[in-house]
């Protein structure tokens, strides 16, 4: 087993909100941290501020409609660190004319998909041989409630008005892709967990959510320390685990 102190986790969509929150999470349990965001000025600052902290981390361009980025990121980590202990598949999006099935753009349908599903694919296609290099990976896909088929069945449930049904989806499949990944990572002992963050306070929910970020990073960094021992292919929260 690696000393806890040389690991390293890449985060993506880590400048700001949760992302940022779970990226100081695991530099507080002793992770190196590389920060990824789209905007390289966002990206330094951000990991300038978990460096005044003492944390280990430091920023990586990585833009998930960008596959350019995608590719040199894994070059660099590739280069600098020669594996991937930890990947935290943070960044995600909401887009103006999502919403009912009925109505929604088509185009801004395609466009969260494009970010929250094909980018992060992306991501994680990128990153897999530097993870299997690494003796325990997880890989961590933020998700969301929204994403449960179940939960929007559910009668009377807290988030039923809530219909975007290109967010709602792309976090379906994004869910999908953590049970395929998971059976396909299983014998090469890299866990695959989809973490829902709760309601959360941040930009992408216009600072209406009823949980902090400190709340809402629980999950996720969580399911990133897991031990040996722990599930993979599940869904959780901070508490329990989230019904598919
Ligand atoms: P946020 O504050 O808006 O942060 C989203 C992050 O994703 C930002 O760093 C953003 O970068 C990045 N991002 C967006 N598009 C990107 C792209 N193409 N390439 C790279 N990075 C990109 O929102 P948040 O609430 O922290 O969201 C984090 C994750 O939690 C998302 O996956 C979201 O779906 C999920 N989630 C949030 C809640 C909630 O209540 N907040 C609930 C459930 C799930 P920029 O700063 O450059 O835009």
């Amino acid at each position: 087993m690696h000393a806890v102190t040389s690991r390293t986790a890449l985060v993506t969509g880590a400048n700001k909100g949760i992302g940022f929150e779970i990226s100081r999470q695991l530099g507080r349990a002793g992770i190196h941290v590389l920060l990824g965001a789209r905007d390289p000025t966002r990206g330094k600052a951000a990991a300038s501020l978990l460096h005044a902290e003492g944390i280990a981390a430091r920023f990586i361009h990585i833009d998930l409609e960008n596959s350019a980025t995608i590719q040199a990121a894994a070059t660099v980590i590739e280069k600098e660190h020669g594996r991937l202990d930890i990947l935290v598949n943070n960044a995600g999006c909401r887009r103006d004319g999502d919403g009912l099935p009925g109505k929604a753009s088509i185009d801004a349908v395609r466009r969260v998909f494009e970010v929250n599903f094909f980018g992060t694919l992306a991501v994680t296609q990128a990153m897999l041989p530097l993870l299997r290099q690494s003796i325990s990976a997880r890989i961590v896909n933020v998700s969301s409630e929204l994403g449960s088929l179940a939960l929007n069945g559910k009668a009377g449930w807290e988030f039923a008005h809530v219909k975007l049904l290109g967010y709602n989806t792309s976090k379906a499949a994004l869910n999908m892709l953590t049970v395929l990944l998971a059976a396909e990572l299983h014998d090469a002992g890299i866990k695959v967990n989809s973490a829902n963050p709760g309601f959360t306070a941040t930009d992408l929910n216009g600072h209406r959510g009823h949980q902090s970020v400190e709340q809402g990073a629980v999950a996720a960094t969580r399911l990133a320390l897991l031990e040996d021992d722990g599930p993979t292919g599940g869904f959780f929260n901070a508490h329990r685990q989230e019904p598919w």
